[in-house]
């Protein structure tokens, strides 16, 4: 089956994972609409170079996906959603006792309720269509934790159980969803990170990859966007049409220790 004509709903991909998965969707004649919360000329350049690349439609709609009625409102702006990739995420790094409020309102909202809120606007569209793909990116911490993380952490594992629920929801339908898991995958996110890694170890940037970030991902390289991306291609595809409700790992054997 091919792809061609159908519609990709990918939430925060003016950057990084979203942006790569979007690109890779549209070589494939999916139509993409792209989205994050600001509304710059680059925000709509990037659809437009998709489309002029791709020879398909791509739009950026603006949409804060902190805000339950605004992730609603993306869906319904999409006009049909065949595939939903709920990609939006932040970070915060802290300790519990130390961890700003409003940071943990943040990160549970963007990373793990928008998520809730996207899919059930998007499944009666599937259902209307008689076929969907919902892709969640949660994250190797989505299985596994580490310190500092609370707010990341909770929302990840809380990604993977909505995952399994919906996967269980629309199991004798043509719909499935999945949880995609990556390691460390060298974004904006995980970018910004490695500097001040560095000033906190008081070591070199090199070290600092080697030593903490990539300290628990044994392959000791990070994954890479296309990688993530040729994945979801795969979980869209027909050979994965009994493939519902799973938390695939693309971590360089993190999640395998
Ligand atoms: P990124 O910072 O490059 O991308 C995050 C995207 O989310 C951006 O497009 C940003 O604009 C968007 N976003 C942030 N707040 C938003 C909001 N309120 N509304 C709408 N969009 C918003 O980071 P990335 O590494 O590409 O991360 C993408 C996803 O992959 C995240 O869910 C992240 O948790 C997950 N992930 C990343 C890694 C990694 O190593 N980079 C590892 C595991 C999981």
């Amino acid at each position: 089956m091919s792809l061609k004509g159908k519609t990709a709903v990918i939430t925060g991909s003016n950057s990084g994972i979203g942006l790569g998965i979007a690109r890779e969707l549209a070589k494939s004649g999916v139509s993409v609409v792209l989205n994050s919360f600001t509304d710059r000329d680059e925000d709509h350049a990037l659809a437009k170079s998709i489309a002029d690349e791709c020879g398909v439609e791509a739009r950026y709609i603006k949409a804060d996906m902190s805000k339950g009625d605004q992730c609603r409102m993306l869906i319904e702006k999409a006009g049909a959603c065949d595939i939903l990739i709920n990609n939006a995420g932040i970070q915060h790094v802290a300790a519990i006792d130390e961890f700003p409020t409003e940071k943990w309102d943040a990160i549970i909202a963007i990373n793990l309720s928008s998520v809730f809120h996207t899919t059930a606007a998007a499944l009666p569209m599937m259902r209307k269509a008689g076929w969907g793909r919902v892709v969640n990116i949660a994250s190797a911490h989505g299985l596994r934790a580490s310190p500092y993380k609370s707010a990341y952490i909770s929302a990840k594992h809380g990604v993977v159980g909505m995952t399994k629920t919906v996967a269980l929801e629309t199991a004798k339908e043509p719909i499935t969803c999945n949880a995609v898991c990556p390691g460390y995958v060298l974004t904006p996110l995980v970018e910004s990170q490695i500097p001040a890694t560095a000033a906190q170890y008081g070591i070199s940037e090199d070290e600092a990859i080697d030593k903490v970030i990539l300290a628990k991902q044994p392959s000791k390289e990070f994954v890479t966007v296309e990688q993530l991306a040729g994945t979801v291609q795969f979980l869209c595809s027909d050979a994965a049409a009994q493939i519902t409700g799973t938390a695939i790992s693309v971590d360089g054997g993190w999640t395998t220790q």
